[in-house]
């Protein structure tokens, strides 16, 4: 039996990778963007998550005829009323450097005393036909800002967010450990109950 195509349209290969491992065991052959050299990006210009994550899939679903599965997420800091947000892979300049962007929270935050350093990541999953937007769910993880950088491992902010339950940042973790409690796996636990039970249609 052949597999029905699912587009999952990310350009970030670290959370494409993270992404096809949540989604595997699902009834579909998931294919990445660089199966699609013509496509033209997708501007991320919206005002939440929910929004680019939608904007992105409706975008690529249009232009593969595909099913498609988009996904955007950041950081939020409490004492940054939830910066960087939605800016969170330009927070320090358009070349999205991690490094530079993990410097600039922990610049923002330097007098931030430790029990207002609260902070989590969300994660926006949505699926869509190339006619509509199909379904939006999300996902979120709760830490602190480390003070300095802290770990080798993930990527983006992993490296300065620290997990009370773990004692470490993400940084300092195995990619499996972080799967297991991330934003992102809780988003897709609820995408792939949708797709298995079709309650997207
Ligand atoms: P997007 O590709 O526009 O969704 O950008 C998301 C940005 O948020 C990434 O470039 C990272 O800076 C940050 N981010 C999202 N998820 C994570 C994560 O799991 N760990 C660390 N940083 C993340």
């Amino acid at each position: 039996m052949t597999l029905p195509r699912l587009l999952v349209a990310s350009t970030n290969p670290k959370k494409l990778k993270e992404l096809q491992d949540l989604l595997a065991g699902l009834p579909y052959t998931a294919e990445g963007l660089a199966d699609f050299p013509a496509v033209q990006e997708v501007p991320e210009d919206g005002a939440t998550f929910e929004e680019n994550a939608s904007a992105k899939a409706l975008g690529y679903a249009r232009q593969t005829g595909l099913l498609t599965l988009a996904e955007d997420s950041g950081l939020c800091c409490d004492a940054l009323d939830g910066a960087p947000g939605v800016y969170s892979a330009r927070f320090s300049g358009l070349d999205k450097d991690d490094h530079a962007n993990n410097l600039k929270v922990l610049r923002l935050l330097e007098k931030i005393p430790d029990n207002c350093r609260g902070a989590h990541f969300k994660s926006a999953v949505a699926l869509a036909s190339p006619d509509k937007v199909l379904g939006v769910v999300s996902g979120e993880v709760h830490g602190v800002i480390s003070r300095e950088i802290r770990g080798t491992q993930g990527f983006g902010y992993d490296v300065i967010f620290y997990y009370p339950p773990f004692g470490k940042t993400f940084g300092e973790v195995p990619a499996e450990m972080k799967y297991k409690v991330s934003h992102r796996f809780k988003a897709l636990q609820k995408t792939k109950e949708l797709l298995k039970t079709n309650a997207w249609g």
